[in-house]
């Protein structure tokens, strides 16, 4: 096992990896810009190191100042988080190369599934089952238009670089399409620095189920069912729950073996997600996550598993301390994700955080790095608090989650916590019935500016 991580991030998930290093013996490595040098993430780190100025190109970004931080410290390994370096596949090569361990999969898989169109051939030559649409990439209007007209409208126009809900253009019928196939490209090319685009059949009223995998990196893997992240704006996740409410114990299984098989096919090493849209009881995958994801910790709650701890013991040669006959599943746990941001309008809303109180008691777990005195910087994501309940059943989490959310104060900034409160009174979101547009339309209804609220 290693004996100093170096770990490549920041906020709650900073802390996140520190804890599971010091629970293992492992000493930590804090690295932080001039933004953050009060952050709590630097004060729990057994050392910490200043890498550069706030804009995170320059600091959380920097190739060279992490690579730097770690033969200053003497950190064998690095643990990316999520987002920043975390699926940066030249980033992996680079750590490599200097002897060090990229605490994730291999360069060559996170290239793979970082490229949309390659990631789904491939997932479609391993047997899981993907949107209908294009082979490959799409590269003329003339050919945009005969596959369109062959999968049948509505269809989307996705980039194969795209990520965080961006390149991605609806077409709802054949007038569309010129528009949709330019636009999607240009926007791709200015994003992304990659103009390829493929089609695909846009599902009308989908959940998005996504399945946790763990590979051995020997050929060995297990899933660790699903979680539901339906509830999304601007195709940004705001709250998860697991299990699903619309997916049965075979059906589970069903999807979750398929998973298992592929990533243990390719011969992956670490966590890893695989996303589908879910309709009519069909999965159609879309994209594959080499990372932890934000939302990870609903999984860890029903499985009673630690999913860094399994990283880093992969990371470092060893076995997984569980295989898939030892997996099991164990109520109901859902996610909240409570940002600095001013409602109706999502506004980042930075600043002094005057008093915090987490919420407590059985069954709930805050992952956050605030602290009374706080300040929280502008140059950052807005995500403040992930507030995880676990319940013997979904009734009993909601309830949880309702009286933990009333116990949690964040004075001095705005919160989306009051988002929360209204949508755990919707009769749809107690009977867990909603699709990906759910969140949007409700939000149409509720919280435009001038709304009853
Ligand atoms: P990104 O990498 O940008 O997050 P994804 O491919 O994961 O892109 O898609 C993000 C979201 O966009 C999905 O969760 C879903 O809400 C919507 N979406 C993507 N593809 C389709 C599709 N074929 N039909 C309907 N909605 C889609």
């Amino acid at each position: 096992m290693f004996e100093k991580v170096l770990i490549a991030n920041r906020g709650e998930i900073a802390l996140r990896v520190i804890r599971a290093c010091r629970e293992m013996g492992i000493r930590s490595v804090a690295v932080h810009s001039t933004a953050d040098s009060d952050a709590m993430h630097v004060r729990m780190a057994d050392e910490a190191l200043c890498i550069g100025p706030p804009s995170a190109t320059e600091s959380y970004l920097s190739v060279p100042a992490i690579i730097s931080a770690c033969e200053i410290t003497g950190a064998e390994a690095v643990h990316p988080g999520y987002g920043f370096l975390s699926e940066n596949a030249q980033f992996v090569q680079v750590v490599e190369d200097h002897g060090l361990t990229f605490i994730g999969p291999s360069a060559e898989h996170i290239r793979m599934m970082g490229d949309k169109i390659t990631a789904k051939e491939t997932m479609r030559a391993l047997g899981v089952p993907c949107v209908p649409g294009s082979e490959g990439g799409v590269e003329d209007i003339h050919t945009a238009r005969e596959i369109a007209g062959d999968i049948g409208y509505p269809v989307i126009v996705k980039a194969t670089a795209g990520g965080g809900g961006r390149g991605m253009k609806l077409a709802r019928s054949a007038a569309d399409i010129d528009a949709a196939f330019s636009t999607a490209r240009a926007e791709a090319k200015a994003a992304f620095g990659n103009a390829d685009v493929y089609i695909e059949k846009y599902l009308a009223n989908p959940r998005h189920i996504e399945i946790q995998v763990f590979g051995d990196g020997k050929g060995g893997a297990v899933h660790l069912g699903e979680r539901d992240c339906s509830l999304q704006r601007r195709h940004q996740k705001v709250l998860e729950e697991a299990p699903g409410p619309s997916i049965d114990e075979a059906t589970r299984q069903r999807i979750g073996r398929i998973c298992a098989d592929a990533v243990a096919r390719i011969g992956y090493s670490g966590a890893g997600t695989i996303e589908f849209l879910y309709e009519d009881g069909e999965f159609f995958f879309i994209e594959m996550n080499t990372r932890l994801q934000v939302e990870h910790p609903v999984t860890e709650a029903i499985f009673g598993v630690d999913l860094v701890r399994e990283q880093l013991r992969v990371a470092s040669g060893m076995a997984m301390s569980f295989g898939q006959d030892e997996l099991e599943l164990n109520g109901h746990a859902i996610e909240v994700r409570i940002n600095a941001e001013k409602l109706p309008n999502f506004a980042p809303c930075p600043g002094m955080v005057k008093t915090f109180h987490a919420p407590g008691g059985l069954g709930v777990r805050m992952d956050s790095a605030l602290y009374g005195g706080y300040v929280i910087p502008p140059f950052y994501d807005s995500l403040i608090a992930k507030l995880i309940v676990h319940g013997r059943d979904r009734p009993e989490a909601l309830a949880r989650l309702r009286r933990a959310l009333g116990e949690l104060i964040v004075d001095g900034v705005e919160t989306t916590v009051p988002l929360f409160h209204a949508l755990l009174a919707e009769p749809d979101i107690q009977r867990g019935d909603y699709s990906i547009h759910w969140l949007e339309d409700w939000l149409e209804r509720n919280l435009q500016p001038g709304a009853p609220q």
